[in-house]
């Protein structure tokens, strides 16, 4: 069993206004109190970020932004920066998602600016990768997330490379209800960490944290988190019903 504190993490994406948002975490924390040896983190919308944060207060519950612009400030219409989300509550930030890397087009190297810039702010990148389903019937599964990896840390210096938290999310798996088998997670999360020991050496890669995401629901992430390369999950739409977050969070270890 790993020395890694597992986390579980939900993305909230375009859901909740601020008092939705509100109704959500009353009705999480309860149910929560006790997942004492895991951590737990949620990301609302930004606009819900300051009413969540205030909710949060008091709990061990984490808070994460899930974008950021890589500057600090400018004329950049419409986006948000890191100092922004830590001085909104926010102690991680999600980074390089898959649906912005399709749906909005973002590439690799942004990816890396972004993560640079979280670092910069204090707060820690939760970085995606993850294969589309086309790359894994080719059989370039490990080639499209070594080189998403590859380019996300590559603006890091060592001491950030320990503060990056990693999320293998195979495309084909987001939002589908079709999750990777255990087996074909753990073999993708062992490549992450085998880069992570090329990339920043052993002791870095054996403490880092690297997530699971893709149609996580309380009938899966027992047999997910008993893998040993699984150090959590990052969980969209079930992190949106309290019971089914709750249980994800307790899962049976
Ligand atoms: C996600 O949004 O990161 C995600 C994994 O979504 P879902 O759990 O709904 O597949």
């Amino acid at each position: 069993m790993s020395q890694r504190t597992r986390l579980i993490a939900g993305n909230w994406k375009m859901h909740c206004t601020a008092d939705e948002a509100r109704t959500l975490v009353d009705a999480l924390l309860p149910q929560i109190v006790d997942a004492g040896d895991r951590d737990v983190l949620v990301a609302p919308p930004f606009t819900a970020l300051s009413t969540v944060a205030e909710c949060l207060r008091g709990s061990s519950v984490l808070l994460a932004g899930q974008n950021l612009h890589w500057e600090d400030r400018g004329a950049f219409t419409g986006e948000v920066s890191a100092p922004m989300l830590a001085a909104a509550g926010c102690s991680h930030v999600i980074v390089g998602h898959s649906e912005r890397r399709h749906l909005f087009g973002e590439p690799d190297e942004v990816v890396g600016r972004k993560a640079a810039a979280a670092l910069r702010a204090g707060l820690r990148p939760i970085v995606c990768v993850g294969e589309t389903l086309a790359e894994r019937e080719a059989g370039t599964t490990l080639e499209v997330v070594d080189r998403q990896t590859r380019a996300a840390l590559a603006a890091l210096e060592p001491a950030g490379l320990e503060q990056v938290i990693l999320a293998y999310e195979p495309v084909w798996a987001i939002g589908t209800g079709q999750v990777a088998t255990p087996e074909q997670a753990q073999d993708v999360h062992a490549a992450i960490r085998g880069l992570l020991t090329l990339l920043a050496g052993s002791r870095v890669a054996a403490g880092a944290r690297i997530l699971y995401g893709g149609s996580v629901k309380p009938d899966n992430i027992d047999a997910l988190m008993r893998q040993p390369d699984l150090d959590g999950a990052l969980v969209g739409g079930a992190s949106l019903q309290p019971a089914d977050f709750a249980r994800i969070v307790r899962f049976a270890a």
